[in-house]
């Protein structure tokens, strides 16, 4: 396997800067540097965009993105303790790493970067969850970034590129799909990672289109489809009852029976309904 920089091996910088995995942190780090400019590569155009980092740890994927030639990264850190390890990884690549120890669900990191940018990461499931339908639902499109691509557990990457009528589909698939385009680029075993987790990996690639497929208020869209689904099994004008007066009428606008279920719905039909809800506001 060839080193794709001249920094020490990751096991090394782990043992030297004392970073036992922390599970409250969601720590499950990525080993090996191969893998993470595998990774990289499927950011897309590094070397024309600024890249956000979330959750580098000792410094990975961080590493596959300066190898890979980003032209700069910002990368945030809620654990301290990786700080003096990523300093090692800026030291290396002069000017290029720029790092801020904080938690990202707090810090906007607009003010530090230049367009074109480009997000990637490998964060816990649930602050990637959470950052994921930040990105997708920003009132105003398109957004801050070109593409995202973000390591996710297998099953919820599943839940971003879901077909609607399967398991999978539901509010993920729906902001995802609405203004973007997912597909899932690589799966990742458990022991790709150290401590490896109880379940497989995947990383989603997500690209901003220029405009949403249908017209409709981000906010609208996510509280219609949250209560839709928030009872998947149950009739629409039923599990829809308390989003808005008069649920039924705002379906037939959007030609959806009444007794549809909210996986049947494609994303068009969705947009048509928060439309017809928001109209009526
Ligand atoms: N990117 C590294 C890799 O691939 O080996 C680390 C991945 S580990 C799954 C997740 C990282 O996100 C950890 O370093 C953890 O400390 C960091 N993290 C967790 N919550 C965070 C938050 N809210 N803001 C910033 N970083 C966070």
């Amino acid at each position: 396997m060839a080193a794709i920089d001249d920094l020490p091996p990751l096991r090394e910088v782990i043992e030297t800067h004392g970073l036992r995995a922390k599970k409250t942190l969601g720590q499950n780090f990525l080993l090996d540097l191969n893998l993470t400019a595998r990774i990289a590569r499927a950011a897309g155009d590094l070397a024309g965009s600024d890249i956000l980092e979330i959750g580098p740890g000792p410094g990975g994927l961080t590493r596959g993105l300066l190898a890979e030639g980003a032209r700069r990264v910002l990368a945030i850190e809620k654990d301290a303790r990786c700080m003096p390890a990523l300093e090692e990884i800026a030291a290396r690549y002069p000017g290029r790493l720029q790092v801020i120890e904080g938690d990202a669900l707090e810090i906007d990191p607009l003010a530090h970067l230049t367009p074109p940018i480009r997000v990637a990461a490998n964060l816990p499931y649930n602050v990637g969850t959470e950052l994921l339908v930040r990105w997708l639902t920003p009132k105003e499109w398109p957004p801050f970034w070109e593409s995202l691509t973000l390591m996710f557990q297998r099953e919820v990457a599943e839940r971003i590129v879901a077909a609607p009528g399967s398991k999978a589909y539901g509010r993920l698939a729906i902001l995802a799909q609405w203004r973007a385009s997912a597909r899932i680029v690589l799966d990742l075993p458990p022991q790709a990672f150290v401590p490896a987790p109880k379940v497989s990996s995947a990383v989603v690639h997500l690209t901003a289109l220029p405009a949403p497929r249908f017209p409709a208020d981000p906010a609208v869209l996510s509280r219609v489809v949250a209560a839709g689904f928030n009872q998947r099994r149950k009739m629409l004008r039923a599990s829809l009852k308390g989003v808005a007066p008069g649920i039924e009428d705002h379906l037939a606008a959007a030609g959806i029976p009444p007794t549809e279920r909210a996986e049947q719905v494609g994303l068009e039909a969705w947009c048509a309904l928060a439309r017809s809800v928001a109209a009526a506001q």
